[in-house]
């Protein structure tokens, strides 16, 4: 057993309080190898923001648990060595979908999870989640719950088709579970697909297509049954076209991939919305930077010469999304 406070890690409850009454939200970033990592950790401290580092299952088998663990831990001494001295980093598991999971991730020293029980009925959501609620609440390891369904794909998680959260569920759910906060559905969704060409418009000045916008409907109706509860968004990456153009530019074949606004997000994060996860934009920038140097230095087999800029374009990417779209940056208590 090992306490994530040990390990110089934070949980989510304070940095949650002050991104609601501050009206940003923090990052969420999934990370699954080391220059991801170090992109992610050079980006939160150079912009002194708070930082939740997600674990899915996919990295979870691609990169092992006990790693991600350990390379978290180092991530907390990694930002003191480039002079935070107060980092606040968040070790979360994304997508958890069971108790035993939830459990060896408390006890491993993770200092958040997510018990993700929205594909179960509603009853079978509620006892799940106040079970994980009840164990990780022993060792002040934070937990979030989801309600509603999102559509896309995200490593094992996938649905055809979204449903929104129901605001009349959330009071009976938070109050039964003790949840810390609640992810919803409002149109989001995983993967870098996330709407069909024919749910989209052209945008008559880019030739862009434009999703249809968020259910911002929802969203204000589970703030005011929730006043000012712990709001989480899911796939929310933009999945920004100047990386899908670059990937197609060196030989990739990406076609009609499309994401969320950023203008839309920056609403959100104005909100209750107080986590944003964001992982297909860093594997969009990973993957751009690496094709260009396959194409552009093709005698190039060190992975530091390709793995080296797609860590600084992730970075670049990173800082981005804290300075101009959640609003995070400077945001650190000390
Ligand atoms: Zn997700």
């Amino acid at each position: 057993m090992v306490n994530y406070k040990d390990l110089g890690l934070v949980n989510t409850r304070e940095m949650f309080a002050r991104a609601i009454k501050g009206g940003y939200a923090i990052p969420a970033f999934n990370f699954n190898n080391m220059e991801q990592l170090q992109a992610i950790i050079k980006a939160a401290v150079e912009t002194k923001s708070p930082v939740i580092l997600q674990v899915s299952k996919g990295a979870r088998n691609y990169a092992n648990q006990t790693l991600l663990r350990y390379m978290a831990e180092g991530a907390v001494a990694y930002a003191k060595e480039l002079g935070c001295e107060h980092p606040e980093i968040v070790l979360h598991l994304d997508h958890g979908d069971s108790f035993e999971l939830c459990k060896s991730c408390v006890d491993l020293g993770f200092s958040s999870v997510m018990i993700d029980g929205s594909h179960l009925p509603y009853e079978e959501n509620v006892a799940l989640t106040k079970k994980v609620v009840e164990y990780a609440h022993q060792y002040d390891v934070t937990v979030e719950g989801e309600l509603g369904v999102l559509a896309g794909v995200e490593d094992e998680v996938s649905a055809e088709h979204h449903t929104y959260t129901n605001p009349e569920e959330v009071i009976d759910f938070s109050t039964r579970t003790g949840c810390d906060s609640l992810a919803i559905s409002i149109g989001t969704s995983h993967g870098a697909y996330k709407f069909k060409p024919e749910q989209c418009h052209v945008d008559p000045q880019t030739g862009r297509l434009v999703p249809p916008p968020l259910a911002f409907d929802v969203l204000d109706a589970v703030m005011e049954k929730l006043p000012g509860f712990p709001i989480v968004l899911h796939g929310s990456s933009s999945v920004p076209q100047e990386y899908v153009d670059m990937i197609n530019q060196y030989g990739g074949k990406l076609e009609a991939a499309i994401g969320i606004p950023e203008e839309e997000l920056r609403k959100a994060a104005k909100s209750a919305v107080c986590k944003i996860n964001i992982d297909s934009d860093s594997r969009l920038a990973m993957t751009a930077a690496v094709r260009k140097v396959f194409v552009e230095k093709p005698a190039e087999f060190d992975p530091r010469k390709y793995l080296g800029p797609a860590r600084d374009e992730m970075e670049k990417m990173y800082k981005h999304k804290i300075l101009n779209v959640l609003g995070s940056d400077g945001k650190l208590a000390h």
